[in-house]
Formats: C-alpha cells, structure tokens, sequence
C-alpha cells in the first residue's frame, strides 16, 4: 500500500500509539505483578491497576456511508418508475447498471469494491454503514432518492457511492470523480464535496494501477452535475466515484481482480483520512 505522506504521517501516528498501548499493557501487567508480591509480603493495599487503552485509529469517531451503486435486484417495475432527482426534476428510481463485455456486472462489483472498502475503513475506527450488504434482498433496493437517507439522518460524516462506468468509446478508460452542483446541504456541502473528491483523486492516482479518466472532464476525470438525485438530496459530503470503464478490456480485468479491489479500498481509505484530517 502505497501512502500520501500525510496519511503515513497518519498511519504512522496510529502505529505508535498502537505501540504505546502495547507498552502500557505490559507495564501494568509488571506493576500488577509487583503490587502482588508486596501485598503478599507487607499486606499493603494493592495499587489500583489501570486498564489499559485501546489504541485510537485515524477514523474513530467518524461515520462514513458507502452506497453500492445500483442493485441485483433490479427489475423493470421497479427500476423505471419515476422519482424525484432532487433538483426539481424526475428520473428513473434506479438503473441497472453496466458490465464488462465478459458479463461480470456492475452492481455486483460495486458491492464487492463497497465490502473491501468497509473492512478498510472500520480498520482505522470508522463506523461503516452500507446501504446495501447483498445483491438480492427487496429491502436493498433504494431509489436515487433514498440512496442519501442513510448519510443524512446520522448525520455522517460523508458519502461515496461506488459506481463503474459503461462507455462504448474506443481506448476510454480510467476512473472519474463525480461532485454534484445541486446538493441539499448548499453551497458549503458542494464545497467539502469538492475537497474530498480532490483528496480522493490524488489517492486514487497515487496507489492505484487505474489512470484517470481519458475521456470524462478534459483529462481532469472531474465530473459536474445536477441530475444525480443519490448526490443531491446528501446534506453532508458527498462523491460518486467512477472507478473505470466496465467496457474497457484493461479496466474490466482490472475490476474482477482482488488485488486491484483492496489497492481501490486503500487508496480511497487514504483520501477519506486525508479529507477528514
Ligand atoms: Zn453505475
């Protein structure tokens, strides 16, 4: 894994405390050990014995929502009826998502590179909520305009809907980064917004084999837009993360592949911490 030196300065943090934890448990066991022998000898009072503490990771305390996008459970009735996107428009509750040339399918990626990322993450403290755990169940299947619920009413810290892209064009491939211009918690939101899809792009590019996008935003792979009702209803910070081109043979080796899942789930680790430090 490789790290921004901030996030190792971060990790590295983390590693030392852990140490330090680490010491302090032996040191009470040492003195625990010694209070006996005394009590033993002189019937002293025991010293009162501390417990030792738990080492503090980057993300503890923080709450983080991961939005698998799309669903296996898609059906038609379902998927096309219409719901509100949010910013004064309607749009479709959900699509069903791409997939590679080869059939691997884009909701069940997004949930496998959604659970890679959650282990990540809870690693560093982070109280991880998902708003889809299988790709089956009915009570998975949210609408765009549900896909914020989770975020807005624990008041989280952020969002990151995971999504692939299906693009037919030759040779386009690469991840891309999207920030809504029409999100409900205003200004200062797509403002944050921004930031943590600048920490997440840096991390991406950073730690992991997918380039950015060759096709999407001028060869930024920043996306603006105000038709995403899963953004535009967040009242906190929010990204969607194009993570490559499904239809690109390259890309689409690179999503069944688990080494490139958890080099994914490190790197956009690495930018959430960066964001939030
Ligand atoms: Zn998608």
């Amino acid at each position: 894994m490789r790290l921004s030196p901030r996030f190792a300065l971060i990790t590295g943090g983390f590693v030392a405390l852990a140490l330090i934890g680490g010491c302090a448990v032996s040191t009470v066991g040492e003195a625990s050990a010694s209070a006996v022998q005394v009590t033993a000898s002189s019937s002293a009072s025991p010293s009162p014995t501390v417990a030792p503490s738990e080492p503090v990771g980057p993300l503890e305390g923080r709450t983080i929502v991961i939005d698998p996008g799309h669903t296996g459970a898609w059906t038609a009735k379902w998927g096309y009826r219409k719901v509100p996107d949010g910013n004064g428009r309607k749009k479709a509750c959900n699509s069903s998502g791409t997939a590679t040339n080869r059939g691997y399918s884009e909701h069940a990626y997004n949930l496998a590179q959604a659970k890679a990322l959650a282990k990540e993450l809870r690693a560093l403290g982070a109280t991880v909520l998902l708003n889809r755990t299988d790709d089956k169940t009915r009570s998975n299947k949210l609408c765009v305009n549900h896909r914020a619920d989770l975020l807005n009413t624990n008041s989280a810290d952020l969002l990151i809907s995971l999504h692939a892209d299906g693009n037919l064009g030759k040779g386009h491939r690469g991840f891309h980064i999207i920030v809504s211009k029409a999100m409900d918690g205003g200004k200062t939101v797509i403002a944050k917004s921004k930031a943590l899809a600048k920490d997440l792009h840096t991390a991406l590019e950073r730690a992991t084999s997918m380039p950015r996008s060759n096709y999407i935003g001028k060869g930024t792979a920043y996306s603006f837009r105000s038709d995403l009702g899963t953004l535009n209803f967040a009242k906190h910070p929010a990204v969607m993360i194009e993570l490559g081109n499904m239809r690109n043979a390259t890309d689409a080796k690179l999503f069944t592949s688990t080494e490139f899942r958890t080099q994914a789930a490190e790197a956009i680790t690495a930018g959430v911490v960066a964001y939030l430090s």
